[in-house]
This record gives structure tokens, C-alpha cells and sequence, in this order.
């Protein structure tokens, strides 16, 4: 399976890296035409709105949501979580709304930027996850058809719908592979 990672912005070499551990060919998409030669794509951390501006720009979007429609499976973490989601609370932010969330930017629990906690994901075994959370969004809304893989704090910070996943941490920050496992196993293979 070739994997894409959006490439315009944030942290798409580091999930290059954890997806080349796992043995799993990766292309770095920035262009339309790059959206037909994969089979999975990952949309990584960074700033969402720089992200997001190139993305229609490019005229990407357009074409990602119409492979999204195909069934393309899609993993945002963090950034690519708010671009996902179909509303932004607060602010005028275009994003692709491919899932039925709805995400507050930048507004984890109480003033706190970074942080980092032990998660509890039971779609990948007893071992607790490693969360690395950057200034991460935070869901506010989950819509009927989607699934919440993991919590903090009583918040969704693991979500899923259909083919589609998002995390509001950087799983490709730590050393453990489950995750992106899990999305190439169970998510995309649904
Ligand atoms: N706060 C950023 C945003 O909303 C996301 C931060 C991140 O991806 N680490 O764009």
C-alpha cells in the first residue's frame, strides 16, 4: 500500500519516517495529480490555517475530497484533526469537513501549550499510549456517526468515522508505531 502524506506545512517527514519504519511505502503529496497514486493519506500537525490555505490553493482540496467521497482513508493528527473536521468554534476557517466534529483551536484543558500524557486506546492493547499534545485542538462536538477510540481528561482526543481517523496528538513524535498500525490495518481496510 502507498501512503501520502501532505507535505505543505508541519510534520510530514516525521510521519514519513514512522511509516518507512513500518516498512510502508510513503509519497509526499503536494500537487493534485500526487492525490490519484496513493491509497491512504495522512494529514499531519502544524498550522492549520497555513495548511489550509495552501491546500485550496493548490486546488488539492477539491480533489481530496472527491477521493475522500471514493473512500480514500484519511489520518489527521493534531492540525490535520481541525482541518477534518466539518466546524471550527469560534473563528471563520475553511477545512475540508470530512468528519462530523466540531474542534476549538489552540484550547486544551486550561491555559496549558504542550503536554504530554499516558492515553488509554483500547483499539491497540493494554499498553498505554504516549500522547504528545502541541497546543492541541480540542473536540467539542462528536456527531452520531462517530466513534471516540480515546479520551483525556474526559475529552475526545481519538476519533473515528468510517475510513477516517483523527488523534489531537503527534503520534509521530514517540517511538510507538500502533497507531499508524492501526489506521493502515483496521481503518483503512474497513
Ligand atoms: N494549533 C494548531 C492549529 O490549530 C495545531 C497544532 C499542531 O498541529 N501541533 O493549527
Amino acid at each position: 500500500m502507498r501512503v501520502g502524506i501532505l507535505a505543505l506545512q508541519g510534520a510530514f517527514r516525521e510521519h514519513a519516517q514512522v511509516l518507512g519504519r513500518l516498512g510502508v511505502e510513503t509519497r509526499l503529496v503536494r500537487r493534485p495529480a500526487e492525490l490519484e497514486e496513493i491509497e491512504a493519506l495522512v494529514i499531519p500537525g502544524g498550522e492549520s490555517t497555513a495548511i489550509g490555505r495552501l491546500l485550496f490553493e493548490y486546488g488539492l482540496a477539491e480533489k481530496l475530497l472527491a477521493r475522500a467521497r471514493e473512500g480514500l482513508p484519511v489520518f489527521g493528527t493534531c492540525a490535520g484533526m481541525v482541518l477534518m473536521a466539518r466546524e471550527i468554534e469560534g473563528i471563520e476557517q475553511r477545512t475540508l469537513g470530512l468528519m462530523d466534529i466540531t474542534v476549538r483551536r489552540n484550547a486544551f484543558g486550561r491555559q496549558i501549550e504542550s503536554f504530554e500524557a499516558e492515553l488509554q486506546i483500547t483499539v491497540l492493547g493494554d499498553k498505554p499510549f504516549r500522547g504528545v499534545f502541541i497546543r492541541a485542538p480540542l473536540v467539542t462536538r462528536v456527531g452520531a456517526g462517530v466513534e471516540v477510540l480515546a479520551e483525556f481528561e474526559g475529552k475526545p482526543v481519538l476519533v473515528r468515522q468510517g475510513r477516517l481517523l483523527a488523534c489531537a496528538f503527534h503520534p509521530e513524535l514517540t517511538d510507538d508505531p500502533r497507531l499508524h498500525r492501526y489506521f493502515l490495518g483496521e481503518v483503512a481496510k474497513a
